[in-house]
C-alpha cells in the first residue's frame, strides 16, 4: 500500500461520490486531508469518518462556481496543516445538471460548467504549483472523465470541459517535468453517484430502454462502477511509486474506451 504519511492532500468535491472515496483512501494511506465542497453537512460526515478510522482531516466549505471563493481556497485549505502536497481536482458539474441537445444549450449552464470543471482546476493548480516546486515535490491529480476522450450526447459543456482539463494537466506536466511535481488525469466511466444516476435515467428514457437493460450494457464488465473503484488510482498517482508518471490520463471505465 502507498505510504502518504507526512503529505497533505486537498480533495475538492469530497462530500460524496468519487471525491469522498478518494479522500477516505488518501487518509487511510496516511495523508492529512482537507475536504472541500459546498455542503457542510456532507463534509462534516467525511471528516468524522476519517477521524473515526484514525486519520486526520479538516473541512473547507467552498463554492467553486464563485471565482472569488476559488481564489481563496488554496490559502484557506493550507491553513490546517501548513501546505498542500497533493491537489485532487475532483469537484464537477455533470451534464446531468441540465441535459439538452447542443442547439438548445443554455449559455449560463455552459459558463457554470466551465467555471467548476475547468477554471477551478486551472486556478487551484496555479495557486498550488509554486509551493510544490519550492519543495521539489507535488502531485496534481484531476478527475476528468471518459468524456475527456469521447463525447457524451446532450452534454456539450461537460465534454468540452473534460477535454479541456485533460489538456491542462498535460500542459502543466510539460512545464514542470523533472522537478518532483507530476500532473495527471483519471478518466472514469459511469460510476454510481448522484450525478450519474440522473444521466443514466435520462439516457434510458431517451433511448427507449428499460433502466436495467441500459445500465447493464454501460460497460464491458457489466453495469456501472463504484466510487471505490476509482480511489486506488488516485492514491497510486499521489505516491512516490508514481514519481515518473506525468501528463497521463488513465481510463477506469470498465472497458468502454480502449484508446
Ligand atoms: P457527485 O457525487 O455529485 O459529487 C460531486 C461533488 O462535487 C460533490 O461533493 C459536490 O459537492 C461537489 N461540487 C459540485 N459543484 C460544486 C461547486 N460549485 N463547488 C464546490 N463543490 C462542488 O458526483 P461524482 O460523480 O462523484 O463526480 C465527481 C467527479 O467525477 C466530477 O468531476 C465528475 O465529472 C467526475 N466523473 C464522474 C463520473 C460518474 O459517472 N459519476 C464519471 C466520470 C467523471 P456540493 O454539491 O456539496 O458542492
Amino acid at each position: 500500500m502507498a505510504d502518504l504519511n507526512g503529505k497533505v492532500c486537498l480533495v475538492t468535491g469530497a462530500g460524496r461520490g468519487i471525491g469522498h472515496a478518494i479522500a477516505v483512501s488518501m487518509a487511510a494511506a496516511g495523508a492529512q486531508v482537507v475536504v472541500a465542497a459546498r455542503s457542510e453537512d456532507e463534509l462534516s460526515a467525511v471528516v468524522s469518518e476519517i477521524e473515526e478510522a484514525g486519520g486526520t482531516a479538516a473541512a473547507a466549505v467552498v463554492d467553486l462556481s464563485d471565482r472569488a471563493q476559488t481564489l481563496e481556497l488554496y490559502r484557506r485549505a493550507s491553513e490546517p496543516y501548513g501546505r498542500i502536497d497533493i491537489l485532487v481536482n475532483n469537484a464537477g458539474v455533470g451534464s446531468s445538471a441540465d441535459l439538452r441537445p447542443f442547439v438548445d444549450f443554455r449559455d449560463d449552464f455552459w459558463d457554470l460548467t466551465m467555471e467548476v470543471n475547468l477554471h477551478a482546476p486551472y486556478l487551484l493548480s496555479k495557486a498550488a504549483l509554486p509551493h510544490m516546486l519550492d519543495r521539489c515535490w507535488g502531485r496534481i491529480i484531476t478527475v476528468a472523465s471518459i468524456n475527456a476522450r469521447v463525447a457524451a450526447p446532450h452534454g456539450a459543456a461537460y465534454t468540452a470541459s473534460k477535454h479541456g482539463v485533460l489538456g491542462l494537466m498535460r500542459a502543466i506536466a510539460t512545464e514542470v517535468s523533472g522537478q518532483g511535481v507530476t500532473a495527471n488525469c483519471i478518466c472514469p466511466g459511469p460510476v454510481e453517484t448522484r450525478m450519474n444516476d440522473i444521466r443514466v435515467r435520462y439516457d434510458a428514457e431517451r433511448l427507449g430502454r428499460t433502466l436495467a437493460d441500459h445500465e447493464a450494457d454501460l460497460t464491458l464488465v457489466g453495469g456501472r462502477l463504484l466510487p471505490v473503484d476509482i480511489a486506488p488510482m488516485a492514491v497510486y498517482l499521489a505516491s512516490d511509486a508514481a514519481r515518473v508518471i506525468t501528463g497521463q490520463a488513465y481510463n477506469i471505465d470498465g472497458g468502454i474506451s480502449m484508446a
